[in-house]
């Protein structure tokens, strides 16, 4: 699952060459989408904005028209010159939208449809999104008041809960909860509240870290990043994810791992530095 701040970096790529231009070609694998392209053509229409909401992806058009994308675990965007080779084959695409100058292509990505702007504030998923890490206003408070009411549910399932709080996956689950000194384990109620003030800001403050170095129009998520150079920096930063058996950076005690949940996502911790249980 690629982390909020990925999505929001390929929200900012996609806004920052597509905003304000037309247009000119619309491509879909999907009849659902086709359907909709047919009765209501998206040639034509000029691209607003494109913005992240928690893991979703908007690409907003003019006259209400809205495309909603959601990469769960594989999905990508990318963009394109004209005439550029593609990073995928094409039938893998499962959205092509063209500008002028740009191809943008939506790889795999399992969830994709068009919605109005009301829509997108009542029966959407987008609405029942917890407050975004990324957001200009994060409401802390109310992030808290969500994880407490989740009770006797594992702290690191409700970090992972998009309902709760908008923009953390799997690889910064672990590691917030290591900077927290948090147990993965604890119920999530029985959390000290300055605990949880400090874990929200330290998960803010991981995934803006890692929006502001993004200067090119190339998106990257984490999962091609990882692809392209395995053994990149990225993966040495990290305090536990995916060292299972590793000393800890800390104290050097080995790294454990358990996956936990009904997806079995493995969560890695110190036993030893993370002693708030
Ligand atoms: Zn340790």
């Amino acid at each position: 699952m690629p982390e909020g701040d990925s999505l929001f970096r390929a929200a900012r790529s996609l806004h920052r060459v597509l905003a304000g231009h037309a247009v000119t070609k619309f491509e879909t694998a999907y009849a659902h989408l086709d359907r909709v392209n047919v009765d209501t053509p998206v040639v034509g229409r000029s691209i607003e904005r494109c913005e992240s909401a928690g893991k979703h992806l908007l690409i907003v058009f003019s006259g209400d028209l809205i495309l909603r994308t959601h990469m769960r675990m594989n999905g990508s965007w990318h963009l394109y010159r004209h005439g550029e080779r593609w990073w995928r084959g094409p039938q893998a695409m499962r959205v092509r939208l063209d500008t002028a100058d740009w191809v943008a292509v939506a790889f795999d990505v399992p969830v994709a449809e068009f919605v109005t702007k009301k829509q997108l504030e009542t029966r959407d998923p987008v609405a029942q999104l917890g407050p975004d890490l990324l957001g200009h206003e994060f409401d802390r408070d109310e992030a808290i008041r969500r994880i407490i009411v989740s009770a006797a549910r594992p702290i690191a399932m409700t970090l992972l809960d998009q309902r709760i709080v908008a923009g953390i996956g799997n690889v910064y689950k672990s590691e917030v909860l290591f900077l927290s000194s948090v147990h993965p384990e604890v119920p999530s109620s029985a959390v000290p509240l300055p605990t949880l003030e400090r874990m929200m800001d330290i998960a803010r403050g991981l995934l803006q870290d890692n929006v502001l170095d993004g200067t090119s129009p190339r998106i990257q998520t984490y999962r091609n990043l990882r692809q392209l150079n395995p053994a990149s920096e990225h993966e040495e930063s990290l305090w536990v994810y995916g060292r299972k058996g590793k000393p800890c950076r800390k104290c050097g005690t080995p790294i454990e791992s358990k996956k936990m949940g009904l997806d079995a996502r493995t969560t890695y911790w110190c036993p030893s530095c993370q002693t708030i249980r």
